[in-house]
């Protein structure tokens, strides 16, 4: 008998595994390190706010979340015309590719990348092309070398998850300067607001003076808000327009739409977040690293940590050792790292804890 069957590419998919949830041992407390959510939570004012619209969940939603778009334009200095917001950054990067990608095409993303992009261009019957990383990073050459003539997209998270590692601006310029114009450079800043250094910029200049980059952006990671499935994307007006056309008439709730809005006007929360952030990823990075384990340096929320492959010492126990103590941190099997496990920089408790964790994992304790 015949039966319904999926457009091409989509069986090609490996489902998506998310952070998954710990069973650790009775009376341990559970420190969720595995998804890049901040401890801290959202800004008061964004919980305030949410509570506030609960008064009228009756009501649609303005479509095109207007007040969310004018208060990211303040926060930038960017046209609130340029601005389209999604449930999630994620959306938008379907969006994206729904708009740009068919079959036929090719979409490069880079070796330990984020798995959406992959997902987003095989659902549209698009291959996902690999680009190879040096140390961890992506690589401007490798992925120029990668670019065919059925070349439409690029995929850059920077900074990367779960790598953490960035790309300074220049070549990101350099990389937007080597791709052909009708290629479609993507842009993902989701970490931006953890990065301080000097040679890092989420990459609007390259916007707004080119007509084939984007940046998309989330209040998912700093503001707290992964909950609400709330992103934004800056672009060019033409691409604003054909990614209009496809998204949802009401694809932003109203209470994600106002929390988000007074999320990013409280920089005193986020820059409270961010300070905390640097100062125990730091600490995360030299502690594990004294105990013979290689951390990758990270400028985003989290630490990629690097196993031996010798046997009691692997990524694989260490992993099921600090999941007994209720630390959970995310193995990348997927992410072809089979022998690391990322950690978000939590609470200075949950810190504390793996990095003692590891210290007996690594010492053979129990
Ligand atoms: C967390 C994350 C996002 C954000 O996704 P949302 O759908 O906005 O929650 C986007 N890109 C990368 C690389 C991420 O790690």
């Amino acid at each position: 008998m015949s039966r319904p069957v999926p457009n091409p590419g989509i069986l090609d998919i490996a489902p998506y595994t998310p952070g998954k949830s710990p069973v650790p041992e009775p009376g341990r407390k559970v420190f969720k390190l595995s998804a890049n959510e901040t401890p801290f939570g959202p800004s008061p004012k964004a919980i305030e706010a949410f509570t506030h619209v609960a008064t009228h969940l009756e009501d649609y939603p303005e479509g095109t979340s207007r007040v969310l778009r004018e208060a990211i334009g303040r926060t930038y200095g960017l046209d609130p015309d340029r601005i389209i917001c999604g449930a999630g950054s994620d959306e938008i990067l379907n969006l994206l590719a729904h708009t740009y990608l068919s079959q036929g095409d090719e979409a490069i993303s880079t070796a330990h990348g984020f798995l959406v992009y992959p997902i987003a261009t095989m659902a549209n019957g698009a291959r996902n092309i690999v680009a190879a990383e040096s140390n961890f990073t992506a690589d401007v050459d490798a992925i120029l070398k990668a670019v065919t003539p059925r070349t439409k997209l690029v995929w850059l998270a920077n900074p990367n998850n779960p790598t953490g590692t960035y790309l300074p601006f220049d070549e990101v310029k350099r990389l937007r300067a080597g791709l052909p114009s009708h290629v479609l450079l993507v842009l993902d800043a989701a970490y931006c607001d953890y990065v301080s250094r000097n040679d890092y910029e989420m990459g609007i200049e390259l916007v707004a003076t080119t007509e084939n980059t984007v940046v998309t952006h989330t209040f998912s990671k700093i503001h707290g808000l992964a909950a609400l499935r709330i992103g934004w994307m800056f672009g060019p007006a033409h691409i604003i327009d054909a990614v209009n056309r496809i998204r949802g008439p009401f694809n932003v709730s109203t209470p994600a739409m106002y929390a988000a809005v007074a999320a990013i006007e409280d920089t005193a929360h986020q820059q409270m977040s961010k300070q905390f952030t640097e100062t125990w990823r730091n600490w995360l990075t030299e502690e594990i690293g004294k105990l013979g384990l290689k951390v990758t340096p990270s400028v985003a929320n989290f630490v990629l940590i690097h196993f031996p492959a010798e046997k009691g010492k692997t990524s694989d126990e260490a992993d099921a050792f600090l999941t007994k103590r209720g630390l959970v941190l995310r193995a990348l099997k997927n992410y072809g790292l089979p022998h690391s496990l990322r950690m978000t920089v939590g609470t200075e408790e949950a810190n504390r804890l793996v990095v003692q964790g590891l210290r007996d994992f690594m010492g053979g304790g129990k």
